[in-house]
């Protein structure tokens, strides 16, 4: 598999790396490293890439990996990173058409400049277009669900389709994409506003998150999602595990459905953390949390003892 990979990707234009560790580029700081790296250089080079791969070649794209647990044994096959050749920001009238590699916060800060409203949400986010996409992200009851016009992916076999936002079965922190596809580029769109007060309305949020989330410390976002009128912060703090610790994983004293490393973490022991919470919160409450996280990769032989 490892030489055909190297084959394959021999004449694409983009970088190719061997045995690349992912950790660093983690919020959690934890995992892994992927069999290869490729970093396309345009969707051209992408589709070359996927024509030329294998069919059975495993791809994970990986955005700002600020809501994945990369898992220690690392991603077998491809990851696919997506950077300059697709973080392009076009305003277009009340839209904005945005590559899968804009940070999320870049586009709250061009919305903001162009009188956009409605996207403020965004900058509150430490994710990029695509996982905002994947992850129907949101805060302040929006979410790319209430804003997104369109996507255009590239499906496995590198063709490209453009998906309505109606199309994408979007729910809470879930949306459906066809098996494979890669998210290139999205419209969103907001209504007319005034640039001064979208400005400060993205600093009340920035404020906010400051106060209320562990912003700056190694963390994966919220670990698992709201159930149906509940919220899962309540639950875990009253199943008694705030601030509760597997070895350098902890449950985060200040938002207790952020998990965090303290320093040392493996991704097994956050995993096994977030799994032990999702035991205590179903025996205090019977309510089954499920992990928002994505969990991605290998298991080590340890993990699996
Ligand atoms: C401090 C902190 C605060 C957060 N606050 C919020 C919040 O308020 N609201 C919220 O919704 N989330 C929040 N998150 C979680 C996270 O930022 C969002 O889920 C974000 O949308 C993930 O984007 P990403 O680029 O980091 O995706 P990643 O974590 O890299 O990936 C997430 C998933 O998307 C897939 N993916 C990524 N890019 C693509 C692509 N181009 N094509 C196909 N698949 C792709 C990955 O394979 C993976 O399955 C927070 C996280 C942190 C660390």
């Amino acid at each position: 598999m490892t030489v055909s990979i190297e084959n394959s990707l021999s004449g694409v234009r983009g970088r190719v790396s061997r045995d690349v560790p992912l950790a660093p580029r983690t919020w959690f700081r934890t995992g892994g490293p992927a069999d290869f790296v490729f970093v396309p250089e345009d969707a051209d080079d992408l589709a070359s890439a996927l024509k030329a791969l294998p069919a059975t070649t495993p791809i994970t794209v990986l955005g700002a990996c600020s809501n994945v647990i990369i898992r220690d044994g690392g991603i077998e096959g491809v990851v696919i990173r997506l950077t300059r050749g697709f973080s392009d920001i076009i305003v277009d009238g009340r839209s904005i058409v945005a590559g899968a590699a804009a940070l999320d916060m870049t586009v709250a800060e061009h919305a903001a400049t162009a009188g956009i409203d409605g996207l403020s949400f965004l900058a509150g986010i430490p994710g990029s277009i695509g996982g905002a996409v994947v992850m129907n992200a949101g805060a302040y009851g929006a979410d790319l669900s209430t804003v997104l016009e369109w996507i255009d992916i590239m499906m496995p076999d590198g063709t490209l389709r453009r998906l309505a936002a109606t199309e994408l079965g979007f729910a809470y922190r879930h949306s459906i994409l066809p098996t494979g596809a890669i998210v290139l580029r999205a419209r969103l769109t907001g209504r007319s506003g005034d640039p001064g007060e979208i400005r400060a309305h993205i600093a009340e949020i920035k404020a906010a998150r400051e106060a209320a989330q562990p912003i700056r410390a190694r963390t994966g976002g919220s670990t698992f999602r709201n159930p149906s009128g509940e919220k899962a912060w309540a639950l875990i703090d009253a199943a008694g595990c705030r601030g509760l610790r597997i070895g350098d994983a902890q449950i985060s004293e200040k938002h207790c459905n952020f998990m965090l490393n303290l320093g040392a973490a493996r991704s097994m022991d956050l995993e096994q953390l977030g799994e032990t919470v999702r035991d205590r919160v179903r025996a205090q409450s019977g309510i089954d949390l499920h992990w928002e996280i994505k969990r991605l990769g290998r298991q080590t032989a340890e993990n699996q003892a």
